[in-house]
């Protein structure tokens, strides 16, 4: 079941999470676009990768293919030439073959979640960062950073199968209206630069008084050892 997160409580999370976002957030190139193809590109060179590593190959895959169209007409050898060295060779498959898909349509790149999700190797989370940071949608964004940082804040702890479920929910619903794209570019930062996966910088963060597990983390650290 979804947390109780009362008017207050969510406005009072919006607001600290867009305040540090306002600081700290990464400037990234792909923050400087709408256009749908270069953040598809972007995310799934990101997909499992660091962000250092995936600058210089967004940037040498751009300059080379700088429309979809570009990239629908290169041999797949050369595009997997640009993608491989990133490792999880297959996502170079995946953008050409998402690109021809794309160029055959004639129509356009597609605008809505069913239309993107039709898209060889786009999910739902790809699909919702197209929609999210090229359209000003309002979808959820749920990487293994903000699954992470919403998973300790709220105290989410249920089945594996149940809680990925929960957290997309807990994504949209912590959404204000008409800045999905801004609020999950927050989150991602947050997760990947203060809630990290080993040695999370909570006195840094700016939900370190609301947040559940440091809450229990310091519980726990004044527990008296057993005998
Ligand atoms: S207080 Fe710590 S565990 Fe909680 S959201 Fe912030 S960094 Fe993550």
């Amino acid at each position: 079941m979804l947390p109780a997160i009362g008017p207050g409580r969510r406005r009072s999370f919006q607001r600290r999470v867009l305040a540090w976002y306002a600081i700290n957030g990464r400037d990234l190139p792909w923050r400087k676009t709408r256009d749908p193809y270069a953040i598809l590109v972007s995310e799934v060179l990101s997909h499992q990768t660091q962000i250092t590593r995936v600058l210089p190959v967004y940037e040498r895959l751009l300059g080379r293919y700088p429309s979809v169209q570009a990239l629908a007409q290169a041999p797949l050898a050369d595009v997997k030439a640009i993608t491989d060295p990133l490792g999880y060779k297959i996502r170079g498959g995946w953008l050409h073959a998402a690109a021809l898909r794309v160029a055959e349509g004639g129509g356009g790149f597609p605008a809505t979640m069913e239309e993107l999700r039709r898209l060889p190797g786009v999910g739902r989370y790809t699909a919702g960062a197209v929609m999210s940071f090229a359209h000003h949608r309002d979808a959820p964004v749920l990487d293994t950073n903000v699954a992470r940082l919403l998973r300790r804040h709220f105290g989410v702890a249920v089945s594996d199968r149940a809680r990925t479920r929960l957290l997309w929910d807990l994504a949209a619903s912590v959404i204000p209206k008409g800045r999905g794209y801004l609020i999950n570019q927050a989150l991602m930062d947050l997760g990947a630069i203060v809630c990290r996966a080993r040695a999370p910088r909570c006195g840094d963060c700016p939900l370190r008084r609301s947040c559940i597990f440091r809450a229990n983390a310091r519980q726990e650290s004044r527990r008296p050892l057993p005998d």
